[in-house]
């Protein structure tokens, strides 16, 4: 339960050239399991406290990118060590603004810290200099930092979206401007100047706002690349934006992920069953890789539902955040829940079932808060909205299929292509696989439980650019730069 320390009021600033900069205005953020209480405020940066920041990365980049790897390795391990000692507080801090269960929270900065020492193990052989002799001389490839980084996050792991490009970005070279989401500005805020604080002032920045602050982000001509997560239809006017100055991207958009059971799948696994319970609700549906909809074989759909309805009663449990008992916490925001409401009113309209799922533990608290109840929806068209559209929240359709040939279509016909899971024996779910346009395949599980940071995350088609995690997550961050040292000097096809 929460706790009279977490009842404090937490205040961020915009951190600029190591400093915390007042601002004229500040936001509330509210607690989504009790809106009326504010959890702390944020500032509105303004446009000219933007352009401080990049100036301010601008100026340390001149120096930073001077340090060598061991250096920046060093002070990353040392941030690394702080953030593991206040764990627990910023566990508290991000369930509060967030919504998240403890657990989740605390999952959350067990994926940070394992990439961000994933990160310091792999920088150094990410980034070796290659030296080739062959017969016309000598060239060598190095990879050289890119310049200053606007990193732009989404609400729904503040944290880890963050560190994902913090600590490539920095180890690579980097200096960094990072705006988190308005609808989680705090813990992320925090984890930020905790980094910031091991590194010279001006290599990391922290900016806030929404598109106003973005767009100084993505147009100003000192940000040479931009790291981005969130929405699809966002990142097309980042495209856009940053059109007029070229600059280096990595885009890392919505998804629709597909879950497919094959005929080979045993429904009476009850370990599959919950695994895949949680790969359609952790974090209460608001993962990009969450498995958004879900294609049963139709030999298998009856027994498959009544197994996955028992699965999803026994495992979703939705309450407080701060409640040991709850797997399930509240929407993050009114916006989402109503978007998620839509869908399903909708897809009810168009004729499909819904049936409500797990207990709700505080039906008080439930009622107060930006709480939905986690729903299954059967009986929908392959077209409908609920189904091509990404939800983003507690709800899932699952529909059943005849064949694999239609079903793979049907994965691919989709605009996204983030990840993807195939459950079934191995060798069968493996050949379905190679067949889906998706960044990621996960055979048997899915979502988080599939995650792996040593190797590229990323999406197909308008699920996004390039790739973060694994050592092309480091490599991003860099130009390549190739020295050649020809022997022939001169080209024979050129006359004298
Ligand atoms: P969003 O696109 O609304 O916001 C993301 C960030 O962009 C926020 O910090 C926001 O303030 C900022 N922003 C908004 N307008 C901007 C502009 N014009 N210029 C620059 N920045 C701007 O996304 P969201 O609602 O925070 O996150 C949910 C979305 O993110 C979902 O679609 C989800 O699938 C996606 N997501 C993708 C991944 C991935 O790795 N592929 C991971 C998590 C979330």
């Amino acid at each position: 339960m929460t706790t009279q320390a977490d009842q404090e009021k937490i205040i961020v600033e915009a951190f600029i050239n190591g400093q915390n900069v007042k601002s004229l205005s500040q936001l509330a953020k509210e607690n989504p399991t009790n809106p009326s209480e504010i959890v702390g405020y944020f500032p509105v940066t303004t446009r000219e406290q933007a352009v401080e920041a990049i100036e301010a990365a601008a100026g340390a980049f001149k120096t930073w990118k001077q340090t060598s790897v061991d250096e920046r390795i060093m002070m990353m391990r040392k941030a690394i060590e702080k953030i593991r000692a206040a764990e627990n507080e910023i566990v508290h801090l991000l369930s509060r603004e967030h919504g998240k269960p403890l657990y989740d929270a605390h999952g959350e900065i067990y994926v940070s810290l394992m990439w961000m020492e994933f990160a310091c193990n792999e920088v150094t052989s990410a980034l070796q200099e290659e030296i080739k002799t062959h017969e016309n001389g000598k060239t060598i490839l190095s990879y050289d930092p890119i310049g200053v980084v606007a990193a732009i996050s989404p609400w729904n792991y503040p944290i880890a979206l963050s560190t994902i490009k913090i600590a490539p970005a920095l180890l690579a070279g980097n200096t960094i401007v990072l705006k988190p989401s308005p609808f989680a500005p705090l813990a992320a805020a925090k984890v930020a100047e905790i980094i910031a604080s091991e590194f010279p002032a001006g290599v990391i920045n922290v900016v806030h706002g929404d598109a106003d602050v973005g767009v100084e982000l993505t147009t100003n001509p000192h940000v040479t690349k931009i790291a981005f997560t969130g929405g699809t239809a966002t990142a097309k006017h980042i495209i856009r934006a940053a059109s007029e100055t070229i600059k280096d991207m990595t885009l890392e958009l919505g998804g629709n992920d597909a879950a497919i059971f094959l005929a080979s799948f045993d429904v009476h696994d009850e370990r599959a069953m919950r695994r895949i319970v949680i790969s359609n609700f952790l974090t209460t549906g608001q993962i990009c890789m969450i498995a958004k909809r879900v294609y049963v074989h139709r030999s298998i759909y009856d027994e498959f539902v009544e197994k996955y309805i028992e699965a999803a009663n026994r495992w979703i449990r939705i309450g407080d955040p701060f409640d040991s008992n709850t797997t399930v916490g509240p929407v993050n925001n009114l916006k989402q829940k109503n978007v998620v409401l839509g869908l399903v009113e909708d897809a009810q309209k168009r004729g499909a079932k819904v049936i409500p799922l797990g207990q709700i533990l505080d039906q008080k608290l439930f009622d107060q808060g930006y709480f939905l109840q986690p729903t299954l929806v059967l009986d929908c068209d392959v077209h409908d909205p609920i189904v091509v559209e990404e939800q983003f929240g507690p709800t899932v359709p699952i529909l059943p299929f005849d064949d694999e040939e239609q079903v793979i279509q049907l994965h691919n016909e989709s605009i996204y292509g983030l990840t993807s899971s195939v459950w079934g024996t191995e060798d069968d779910a493996i050949s379905v696989a190679r067949q889906l346009e998706a960044g990621t395949t996960m055979i048997n599980t899915a979502a988080v439980q599939g995650l792996d940071v040593r190797f590229p995350f990323g999406g197909f088609k308008q699920s996004g650019i390039g790739r973060e995690y694994g050592a092309e997550g480091i490599r991003t961050y860099t130009e390549k730069h190739v020295i050649n040292v020809p022997k022939t000097l001169d080209l024979p096809y050129i006359p004298e």
